[in-house]
């Protein structure tokens, strides 16, 4: 396809967390539709081969989402190389396991460190240059941990439900500008995160839902790709769950048990 075809053609998208897993798809998806990609991440050697892959149409910038400089370098260098940026998606993430009486301090800043303050700070650098083009999308990545209480994952329960009032926030006060801000809630999504090392293979004991798997990273990067796309364009202040019906309702055989001794017991009072 070419850059004059495609739902994001003419657009210069940056993607945190690019180098692989969900933020990969994106960028991968984003130059198929035609955008400029900006693949940004910490891992220089995968991020380097994607925008190589991607040719012309994709550069890697080295980005560490809590550093604030990096950030305004970063945008500098996507407004050099493509002339503006019109879509940002803060998909840069990391997940530390512990509890509310266990979790270490460290481990509760790092997490909210790349999820909840990089999210701002990409936010806030790149309202100028979107403010020039007279617009732009902003779609951040949370979770249905930003949607419901998990047990043993504090922090990042923490962040992925700042990340659902900084989108409304960011949303309302950058409207006027003509910037859409989006968030998306992915169920479990067969990657690195899901399981470390093994991307593409679901970790046993996976809790059951209604579509009875994990999501392709694919699967999450057509919703993303949408959001930043002029299809959405009258979407603002969104909260796009994309679980396989993991929030639709529990699936617990207690539950299920439960629910059919109630209806007997509606049956037989009728
Ligand atoms: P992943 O671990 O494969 O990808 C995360 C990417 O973020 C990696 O490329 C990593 O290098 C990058 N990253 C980490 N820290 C960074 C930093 N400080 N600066 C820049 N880049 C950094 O996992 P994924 O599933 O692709 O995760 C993408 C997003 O989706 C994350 O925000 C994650 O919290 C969210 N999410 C994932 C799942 C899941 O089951 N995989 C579920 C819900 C939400």
């Amino acid at each position: 396809m070419g850059r004059s075809e495609g739902r994001l053609a003419g657009k210069v998208a940056l993607i945190t967390g690019a180098a692989r897993g969900q933020g990969e798809a994106e960028a991968r998806l984003f130059a198929a539709e035609g955008a400029k990609v900006v693949i940004a991440d910490v891992l220089s050697e995968a991020g380097q081969e994607i925008a190589a892959d991607l040719g012309d149409d994709a550069l890697f910038a080295h980005l560490d989402v809590t550093d604030e400089q990096r950030w305004v370098a970063v945008i500098d260098a996507a407004v050099e190389r493509f002339g503006g940026v019109d879509v940002l998606v803060n998909n840069a993430g990391i997940f530390r396991p512990g509890g509310v009486a266990d979790q270490t301090l460290a481990d509760y800043h790092a997490v909210i460190g790349v999820n909840q303050v990089g999210c701002f700070l990409g936010m806030r650098a790149v309202v100028p240059a979107m403010r020039t083009r007279g617009g732009g999308a902003i779609v951040n990545i949370s979770s249905v941990s930003g949607i419901y209480g998990v047990p043993n994952v504090i922090s990042y329960v923490a962040s992925k439900f700042a990340i659902r009032g900084m989108t409304r926030a960011a949303a309302v006060e950058l409207g006027p500008d003509g910037i859409r801000v989006n968030a998306v809630f992915p169920g479990p999504v067969a990657t690195d995160m899901l399981n470390p090392g093994k991307p593409g293979i679901v970790p046993d004991g996976l809790p059951p839902l209604p579509l009875g798997r994990a999501a392709r990273p694919e699967e999450l990067a057509n919703v993303v790709c949408f959001l930043a796309s002029d299809d959405s364009s009258f979407c603002t202040g969104g909260e796009f769950v994309v679980d396989g019906g993991r929030t639709a309702g529990p699936m617990s055989p207690s539950y299920a048990v439960q629910s059919a001794l109630e209806s007997a017991a509606l049956e037989s009072a009728q």
